[in-house]
């Protein structure tokens, strides 16, 4: 199938939505506990209970064939799955049939091992999570990890020629001082930087009412130094470019508390156990693993098009002091963000 013909029977939801991209979170595993993101103790699921790289697979194909252009591999930490290499290089070969871009979002710490292999499994751009550039606070955020293997990692992706994006979740208190000397970093290696708002999803070791930093705010404050010229690109998701003159780099903001993204939502995300997310912030799932394992790929397509019958129109983030429990009980690191 050539990316340009349109799938015959496309994917769209009750309010005439168009899905195009699916995020798999291929494990709920990771080698670091980010305090925004997950528990100091974490409970992982039982591999049983994750899907093979044989019904990802299979879930792939059958979204490329009914319109998935971008498919994004998250987790979790995507390359800490055992032999994930397979599951990219089998993604990689229906680019330029169908699928147009296949990325990954991951915390670097073994990119310095993979960067080389991504390129020719044919992934072009990657982004890379870091909050911060000091050693001691990166350890402090990630609460295990070693800031000298993300640059390391940072670095093998960019001489493989990756192109990468760094995604900086903006804390108030905790990194909010450092959003110029990251700019001036990733900019001066010719990566884009992405500021994200925290959500709140999952306990974590993290006062979310303190940390929480409205980005409207942060950029208020960023237009006082620096020309930001508001670029048009977008991605049917909550992310808004501008240009900075200063560094001549881009600069992202993630605003998922807005609401104004969701009517161009183009999205849905895929667990490791199987569960098709509509929506980040709300419940909404219907289980494609069981669909698969129970009707093969008939009961598959059927699920897919009950999902498309129940994705909600938006989502109920809030933070305040009068609701301090976190909106959603599950964990970002189930649905990758
Ligand atoms: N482990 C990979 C990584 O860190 O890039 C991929 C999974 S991680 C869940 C995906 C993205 O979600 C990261 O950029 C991370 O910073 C972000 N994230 C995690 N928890 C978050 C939260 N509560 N609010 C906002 N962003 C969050
Ligand atoms: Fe792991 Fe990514 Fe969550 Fe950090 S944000 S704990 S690296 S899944």
């Amino acid at each position: 199938m050539n990316a340009s013909i349109a799938p015959s029977r496309p994917l769209i939801d009750r309010y005439g939505r168009q899905i195009s991209y699916l995020r798999i979170s291929v494990t709920d595993r990771c080698d670091f506990r980010c305090v925004y993101c997950m528990a100091e103790e974490m409970t992982f699921l039982p591999k049983k209970e994750v899907l093979s790289f044989e019904e990802i697979e299979a879930i792939a194909e059958a979204f490329i064939a009914r319109g998935t252009t971008k498919i994004r591999l998250t987790g979790g930490e995507p390359l800490v799955r055992r032999d994930i290499m397979d599951l990219v290089r089998s993604l990689g070969s229906h680019i330029g049939e169908g699928l147009e871009e296949l990325t990954l979002t991951t915390n670097g710490s073994q990119l310095a091992k993979y960067a080389e292999d991504l390129k020719a499994a044919g992934v072009e751009r990657i982004n890379v999570s870091l909050d911060t550039l000091d050693e001691q606070r990166f350890r402090e955020i990630t609460r295990r990890g070693r800031i000298g293997d993300v640059f390391q990692g940072i670095d093998a992706a960019l001489a493989s020629g990756l192109k990468l994006k760094i995604n900086m979740v903006a804390m108030r208190g905790v990194n909010d001082d450092e959003i110029g000397a990251m700019m001036a970093w990733a900019h001066g290696k010719g990566m884009g930087l992405t500021l994200i708002e925290g959500m709140p999803l999952g306990e974590v070791g993290l006062d979310r009412v303190d940390s929480y930093l409205p980005l409207r705010e942060l950029h208020d404050q960023l237009k006082q130094r620096y020309t930001l010229t508001r670029l048009d690109k977008r991605t049917g998701g909550p992310a808004r470019y501008v240009h900075v003159a200063e560094t001549d780099g881009i600069l992202g903001f993630i605003t998922p508390m807005s609401h104004n993204f969701c009517e161009s939502c183009n999205r849905v995300r895929l667990t490791a156990t199987g569960q098709l997310f509509l929506c980040l912030g709300q419940e909404d799932q219907v289980s494609l693993r069981d669909a698969l394992r129970d009707g093969g790929l008939e009961g598959l397509e059927a699920a897919m098009d009950q999902a498309m019958l129940i994705k909600p129109k938006g989502h109920d983030f809030v933070i305040d002091r009068a609701r301090p429990e976190p909106a959603l009980g599950r964990h970002m690191s189930v649905t990758g963000g």
